[in-house]
């Protein structure tokens, strides 16, 4: 299950009750036999009531995946999902764009690069002082502004710190698609020195791959990381949509991270939902939809 940790309120949304996230998602999603959860934001740090959800999940037997950027830094909230995660079951998510403060400054728009790289450094020695089992993972979103770099940023992830794995993926944007406006999905628009750039760090990430199995580049082989770069509206991977079911805290479905919604939790429940119109012709959709590489994060 791919559950969105929302903290901001948008329009009268009203976030789930605690209760509700267990008795009306939780639960019956373990009695449709899914195994993991994985909790992406916003700032799932910065969500109400995360540390509840969490307990609840584990509780039920969740493997739980929980994606992260450190900011703002929550040693508190940190230190308890350590303790709590503590099995090789549980992985932490780390987004991180690079190593060099300036290049996050321009890919976030904000000054958080030297925060961001002193939070991982604290959660990689905390969890060494807990002994906590936890895995931990980063997930980095090529882009020109980190392209140049990127060998040095994973370098610092699996050589200095020691991360269990790092994930690299490519970026796409795209927000509220449904099968009506598929045509009128813009892809980023890129320069020729800029897809250059791109596809020299991407035949770097995976020639490295191949000595290193705790480096993941995430969508496809080169050569469908390539044909996204050249066309990014026809990416040739199989869509990830029906690997997760979608839904965010305020209860609403979505048919894949990208999508329009589909539904409300507190209208239909989760069993009902994988029956409804709604949700088959999404799935029915996703199979040929060419759009993005992703699953969930
Ligand atoms: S390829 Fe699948 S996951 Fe990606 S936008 Fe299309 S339906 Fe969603």
């Amino acid at each position: 299950m791919c559950y969105t940790a929302g903290h901001r309120i948008r329009g009268n949304q009203v976030h789930l009750e605690l209760q509700e996230t267990v008795q009306m998602l939780l639960a019956p999603g373990r009695e449709l036999d899914l195994q993991g959860l994985t909790i992406s934001g916003g700032e799932p740090l910065l969500a109400p009531g995360l540390m509840e959800t969490v307990r609840a999940a584990l509780d039920l037997g969740y493997s739980i995946k929980l994606l992260t950027s450190l900011f703002p830094h929550s040693p508190k909230k940190l230190e308890l999902l350590l303790s709590l995660m503590d099995s090789p079951r549980h992985q932490i998510v780390v987004s991180y764009d690079s190593f060099k403060p300036a290049e996050v400054r321009q890919v976030r728009g904000r000054g958080s690069g030297e925060l961001v790289t002193a939070s991982i450094r604290w959660l990689v020695k905390k969890r060494a002082e807990l002994g906590s089992q936890v895995r931990l993972s980063s997930n980095t979103v090529l882009q020109p502004a980190n392209a140049g770099s990127l060998l040095n940023t994973l370098s610092f992830l699996l050589d200095e710190l020691g991360f269990d794995q790092a994930i690299v993926q490519q970026r796409h944007d795209y927000t509220n698609i449904s099968p009506g406006n598929i045509p009128r999905q813009a892809a980023l628009r890129r320069s020729p020195a800029e897809i250059q750039l791109l596809a020299q760090a991407a035949r770097q990430v995976f020639a490295l791959a191949e000595s290193n199995p705790r480096l993941a580049p995430a969508g496809g082989k080169l050569e469908d990381w390539l044909q996204f770069l050249t066309n990014p509206l026809d990416s040739r991977i199989s869509c990830q949509a029906l690997s997760y079911i979608y839904i965010d805290a305020f209860g609403n479905y979505r048919g894949c991270i990208h999508s329009t919604l589909l539904g409300s939790l507190r209208r239909t429940p989760l069993a009902e939902y994988l029956q409804s119109g709604p949700f088959l012709e999404f799935a029915s959709f996703s199979q040929g939809c060419h759009l993005c590489t992703h699953s969930c994060s």
